[in-house]
C-alpha cells in the first residue's frame, strides 16, 4: 500500500495521543487487514484506558486556548484541514479501500463527503449566535450564550472510516471542543491519516487524539467514567448504543447516537420504474449494502411488482464484484465472515418461509468474503429481513396493495433512520412523506447524504443530528445570564 501513495507519511501506524505519535504503553499491537485480499497491511498500537485518559486530559487543557480563539481563526484551521484532505484525496481513498474494501470511486466519494463536514462546520463556527431576551423585571437583562460542551469522546464503525469521524470531529473542533476518537479496530488507518493532515493544518497539540484500540469496551468505559468528558458521540449498532447510553447515565453525559436502521424503500404503481430501479440500486448496493441508510426492505405495489423485480434483477446481474482497488469494480467484499454469515442466514430464512432467489444468493466464486448481489421475491413481514438490518448486498422484495398498508408496514420497526419512496402523484407524495416515521425521507431519490442537511434517526435509530446548521447544537451548551442593572 505504501508504494501506491504519493505521500507515504499518510500511512501512519502509531496512535496520535496528546499531540504525539506513540506506541501503546505496554507495546501491544493489533493487525489491520485488507478484506479483499485477507493480507495484513500493518499493525497499530492497541491502546488501553491509561493512554485514553492522557488524551482526554490533553484535550481538556488544549481546548481552553482553542475555544478562546476567535471563531474565524478556528475556521481558518478547519479550512486548511479540508483543503489538505481534498489535495490528498487519492491517497486517503487508497488507504480507505485497502482497509475497508469499498471500490476506489466510492472511497474517493467518501473522502469528499467527509471533508465537506470539516469545511461546513468550520464555516458554521462563525455563526454560533446567542440571544438577548427581554427581561422579566425592569432591572433585569437576559442574554443567552452558547459555549463548547467540553471534551468529546467519539466511537465509530468501520463502514465509513473517514466520514463517520469527520461528521463528529467537524462540529466538535469547530465550536471549540477537544476531541478524542476511537476508530473501529478494522479501520484505524483512515482516522490516523486524517490526524496527520489535521496536525499539518495547524490544529493545536492535544486538541485531537486518535486512540487505536482493539479493546472497545475499555475505551467506552473511560469515555463514560472520566469526568472531563462531557459528551459522547457514537455511530454503530442500536445494541451497543444502548450499552453506552446506560454507561453514560452515571455521569449524566450528553449523547449523540447514530444507530441502526432498517430502511424501507417503497415503489408505488405511479412511480417511474426505471428511476426507481436506479434509486434502489444506489440505495441498496452502495458500500455493498453496508450502510445504515441502505434500503433494507423494498416494498413494491402489486401492479408493478413483477416488472420491478425483473428490472432490478437485470441491474443487479450487471454489477461487477471484486477487489475495490481494481478498475471497474462495483461491489467489494463484505467486511468479515460474520457479515457473510448474517447475509446467508437472512437468505436461508426467506427461502425456508417460501420466498425465492431471483438473482445471486450465494457466496461469490472469487471466494473470501465476496458475495453475489442478490434479489429475493415473495418476501413477507414474518421473515428476519423485515425486522433485522441485513448489512449486505441483499434486496428483499415485499408486495403491497394499498398506500395505507405500505406506510404501516414501513413503520413496523423499532428503527427510524432513513426511508425512501418513488411515486408521482403529489397528493400521495405529501401523505407518504408525512406518514413515514423516519428522520430522513428520500422522495424519488436513493441518495440522501449531504453535509448541508440534518442526518439522524427517530425511535431506536438514535439521538441528535449530524450535519446542517443544527449539527453544531449537539456540541454546545446554552448558558442563560441574568444581569441585574
Ligand atoms: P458494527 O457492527 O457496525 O461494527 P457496533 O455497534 O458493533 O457496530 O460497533 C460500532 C463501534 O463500537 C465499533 O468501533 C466497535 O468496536 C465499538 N464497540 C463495540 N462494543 C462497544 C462497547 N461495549 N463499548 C464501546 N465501544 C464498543
Amino acid at each position: 500500500l505504501r508504494s501506491l501513495l504519493k505521500d507515504p507519511a499518510l500511512l501512519a501506524t502509531q496512535a496520535f495521543v496528546a499531540g504525539e505519535w506513540v506506541a501503546a504503553d505496554d507495546g501491544a499491537t493489533f493487525e489491520v487487514t485488507n478484506p479483499a485480499r485477507g493480507d495484513v497491511i500493518c499493525t497499530v498500537p492497541d491502546m488501553s484506558r491509561a493512554e485514553t485518559a492522557r488524551a482526554i486530559e490533553a484535550a481538556r487543557v488544549a481546548m481552553k486556548g482553542w475555544a478562546a480563539r476567535p471563531a474565524k481563526e478556528r475556521a481558518q484551521v478547519m479550512r486548511k484541514w479540508f483543503d489538505l484532505m481534498i489535495a490528498n484525496q487519492e491517497d486517503l481513498a487508497l488507504i480507505l479501500t485497502a482497509e475497508m474494501g469499498k471500490p476506489l470511486p466510492e472511497a474517493r466519494g467518501e473522502i469528499a463527503y467527509g471533508a465537506s463536514f470539516i469545511e461546513w462546520f468550520g464555516e458554521e463556527a462563525k455563526r454560533i449566535y446567542g440571544e438577548t431576551v427581554p427581561g422579566h423585571m425592569a432591572d433585569k437583562r437576559i442574554t443567552v450564550i452558547k459555549q463548547p460542551i467540553g471534551v468529546v469522546g467519539s466511537i465509530t464503525p468501520w463502514n465509513f472510516p473517514n466520514a463517520m469521524i469527520a461528521r463528529k470531529a467537524g462540529p466538535a473542533l469547530a465550536v471549540g471542543c477537544g476531541f478524542v476518537c476511537r476508530p473501529a479496530s478494522e479501520t484505524p488507518l483512515s482516522a490516523l491519516a486524517m490526524a496527520v493532515l489535521g496536525e499539518r493544518a495547524g490544529l493545536p497539540k492535544g486538541i485531537l487524539s486518535v486512540i487505536t484500540s482493539n479493546r472497545a469496551s475499555d475505551i467506552g468505559k473511560e469515555f463514560c467514567e472520566n469526568p472531563s468528558v462531557r459528551k459522547l458521540t457514537f455511530t454503530g449498532s442500536t445494541e451497543v448504543g444502548r450499552i453506552l447510553l446506560r454507561q453514560a447515565a452515571d455521569q449524566v453525559m450528553k449523547c449523540s447516537m447514530e444507530l441502526g436502521g432498517n430502511a424501507p424503500f417503497l415503489v408505488f404503481d405511479d412511480a417511474d420504474l426505471d428511476l426507481a430501479v436506479t434509486g434502489a440500486m444506489a440505495s441498496k448496493f452502495r458500500n455493498n449494502g453496508q450502510t445504515c441508510v441502505c434500503a433494507n426492505r423494498i416494498y413494491v405495489q402489486a401492479g408493478v411488482y413483477d416488472e420491478f423485480a425483473r428490472k432490478l434483477s437485470e441491474a443487479v446481474a450487471a454489477l461487477k464484484v471484486g477487489d475495490g482497488l481494481k478498475d471497474g469494480t462495483d461491489a467489494g467484499p463484505l467486511i468479515n465472515e460474520d457479515a457473510v454469515a448474517k447475509v446467508e442466514e437472512h437468505i436461508k430464512d426467506v427461502l425456508d418461509h417460501g420466498g425465492s432467489v431471483v438473482a445471486g444468493g450465494h457466496r461469490h466464486q472469487i471466494g473470501g468474503t465476496f458475495f453475489e448481489p442478490t434479489v429475493l421475491t415473495g418476501v413477507t413481514q414474518d421473515m428476519k429481513v423485515s425486522t433485522e438490518e441485513t448489512f449486505g448486498p441483499v434486496a428483499p422484495l415485499f408486495k403491497f396493495e394499498t398506500e395505507e398498508e405500505a406506510i404501516e408496514k414501513a413503520n413496523a420497526t423499532i428503527f427510524g433512520l432513513a426511508s425512501y419512496f418513488y411515486a408521482r402523484d403529489i397528493g400521495r407524495i405529501t401523505r407518504v412523506q408525512e406518514g413515514l416515521e423516519y428522520g430522513i425521507v428520500g422522495v424519488n431519490t436513493g441518495i440522501i447524504s449531504t453535509e448541508v442537511a440534518p442526518f439522524g434517526g427517530v425511535k431506536q435509530s438514535g439521538l441528535g443530528r449530524e450535519g446542517s446548521h443544527h449539527g453544531v447544537e449537539d456540541y454546545l451548551e446554552l448558558k442563560y445570564i441574568c444581569l441585574s442593572v
